[in-house]
């Protein structure tokens, strides 16, 4: 038995008090991973941005709202965990200034200065400790398996989910898992719950398994 930390849904940044940049994650491949981790009898935590889903009841929710938020709870979470899967969508810009007062319409354009946000995954890939493991997923419209392989290695993952934009706020999903050496472990497509299982199934064999019966 393993606990694990799972990052899932979008995280939103405001610009002022009623208005945010997000994506149109739906927190459901998270939620498919938790249940299919339960299922193999492991302790699950999920950090999550704002999602209208129901995540399994046996998991302990850890909601938040921005960026900042999920690496601050994910760093403090992971500490007691064995491994991390990063099926969130966090939001990648901030805007540099956040207005405390709603922004106004002048007719005229709006002009926003964004700045990056932290990558949590690739904070978790760099504190993890040499018992510890981290899969992250990889969203790619073209070249997937390239820069999927590109970014196992700039995030320090054990392994990487390779999915494609179909999987945005659909049911089902198309991904290929591979290893910390860019090759195929396994290629899965179907509902979200069909390919968590066969994850979890990899990731129990391959990264869980082996840490716990060296
Ligand atoms: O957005 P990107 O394709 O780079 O996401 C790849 C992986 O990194 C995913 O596992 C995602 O959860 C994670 N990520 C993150 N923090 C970010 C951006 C992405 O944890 N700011």
């Amino acid at each position: 038995m393993a606990r694990i930390l799972i990052t899932s849904g979008p995280t939103r940044q405001y610009l002022d008090p009623v208005r945010y940049l997000s994506n149109a994650s739906s927190g459901r491949m998270g939620a498919a991973l938790a249940n299919a981790a339960i299922e193999l009898g492991h302790e699950v935590v999920i950090v999550t941005g704002p999602v209208s889903i129901d995540y399994p009841a046996a998991a302990t929710i850890v909601p938040v709202v921005t960026t900042d938020e999920m690496l601050a709870a994910g760093r403090e979470w992971f500490a007691r965990c064995e491994g991390a899967i990063g099926a969130a969508a966090p939001c990648d810009y901030m805007p540099m200034v956040v207005e405390t007062q709603k922004i106004a319409k002048t007719g005229q354009p709006l002009t926003l200065q964004l700045v990056e946000t932290p990558d949590v995954v690739a904070t978790l890939g760099q504190i993890k400790t040499a018992d510890q493991w981290v899969v992250g997923f990889a969203l790619e419209t073209e070249d997937r398996r390239f820069r999927a392989t590109v970014k196992l290695e700039k995030k320090h993952c054990d392994m990487i989910v390779s999915n494609g934009p179909t999987a945005i706020d659909s049911d089902s999903n198309e991904v290929e898992l591979l290893d910390a050496a860019g090759a195929v472990v396994v290629r899965v497509k179907g509902s979200k719950s069909e390919v968590a299982g066969v994850l979890l199934a990899e990731i129990d064999t391959r990264l869980i398994r082996q840490r716990t019966n060296p």
